[in-house]
């Protein structure tokens, strides 16, 4: 089985690279190795800086975010960051993910410190610029914090992204049809709607006349559905999703069944278990009865269940 491809700032994989010769572990990445190709960078040391180094960080100017070293702003590292960026985005076709070292002014994804001139704190809003140029290149690619990976919604919510991503660079090498794209559609259309029941709409009317060009139609459809897919699903939505598809196995079921399936949604509902409650059952009741449409849905495992992620939200 091919895996999906995350890049991953190097220190946070344990790699010594940081300014002082440090790194700066994130362990739930080894939780991942088994599930994920993690591939690490460095842009600092990409661009050429040693370990140890002198620091950079984020200065403000008229025209725009530079990166200066800390004690010497006549040292700019802005054009070779902006350069490496665009050239690793470059390496980066195959990614399905990048996991950035938080606060960086290089990798950070986001509130990353900006300065003025005189070194004092403008504002925390900025974005590391190795990431903020490698967004422009790769805007559709799964981006996330170590540091917001501990919040177990943004942790599913990426993990879903990439795992999506993979299985739309895995639908682009055999080459899509109208047939592919449909069925692509089809199978998420569950674990879209848990995002966003209007979102699930929209694409599906993209893909009403697949009579144009195709390339065009499918790059759109899919710039469309990684941004439904960053709005976290709320869990509304999830309970809606996990009634249409307990109406796919309820008339199968023991009166019993069917109200301890009902009770576990509604206990989610009310926060008292977390998802993997009703969707272990619902999965359960699927074993036994082979829906066939039920089994094609992406929804029910949408990456590997072992990770546990449904277990945390
Ligand atoms: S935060 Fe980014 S640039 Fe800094 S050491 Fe880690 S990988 Fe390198």
């Amino acid at each position: 089985m091919s895996r999906p491809q995350v890049f991953v700032s190097a220190c946070l994989l344990g790699q010594q690279v940081r300014y002082d010769g440090g790194h700066r572990r994130f362990p739930y990445l080894a939780v991942l190795a088994d599930y994920l190709e993690l591939h690490p960078v460095c842009p600092e040391v990409g661009i050429g800086l040693g370990v140890p180094r002198p620091p950079v960080h984020l200065v403000s100017r008229e025209d725009g975010l530079h990166l200066l070293e800390v004690h010497d702003h006549r040292r700019n590292y802005s054009e070779k960051m902006r350069a490496f960026a665009v050239n690793q985005s470059q390496a980066m076709a195959h990614a399905d993910g990048f996991i950035a070292k938080k606060d960086s002014p290089s990798c950070g994804m986001a509130r990353v410190r900006v300065h003025d001139e005189q070194g004092q704190l403008r504002h925390k809003h900025g974005v590391g610029l190795f990431t903020s140029t490698l967004r422009v290149h790769l805007p559709h690619l799964p981006v996330e914090e170590e540091g917001r990976m501990n919040d177990p919604g943004l942790r599913e919510n990426f993990l879903t992204r990439v795992f999506v991503h993979h299985r739309w660079r895995l639908l682009q090498a055999e080459e899509i049809t109208p047939a592919s794209l449909l069925e692509f559609h089809t199978r998420h259309k569950y674990l879209i709607m848990a995002h966003s029941v209007r979102a699930y709409q929209l694409l599906g009317k993209r893909l009403a006349n697949l009579k144009g060009a195709l390339a065009e139609i499918a790059a759109g459809y899919f710039a469309e559905l990684m941004a439904a897919l960053a709005r976290p699903a709320r869990r509304s939505n999830h309970v809606n999703v996990l009634q249409h598809l307990a109406g796919y196995v309820s008339d199968q079921l023991s009166s019993g069944d069917r109200q301890e399936l009902s009770a576990a949604i509604e206990a989610y509902r009310r926060a008292e278990v977390p998802l993997i409650v009703p969707i272990t059952l619902l999965r359960h009741h699927q074993n036994r009865i082979q829906n066939p449409y039920l089994a094609s849905q992406y929804y029910l495992e949408p990456y590997p269940a072992a990770l546990g992620l449904r277990s945390a939200i």
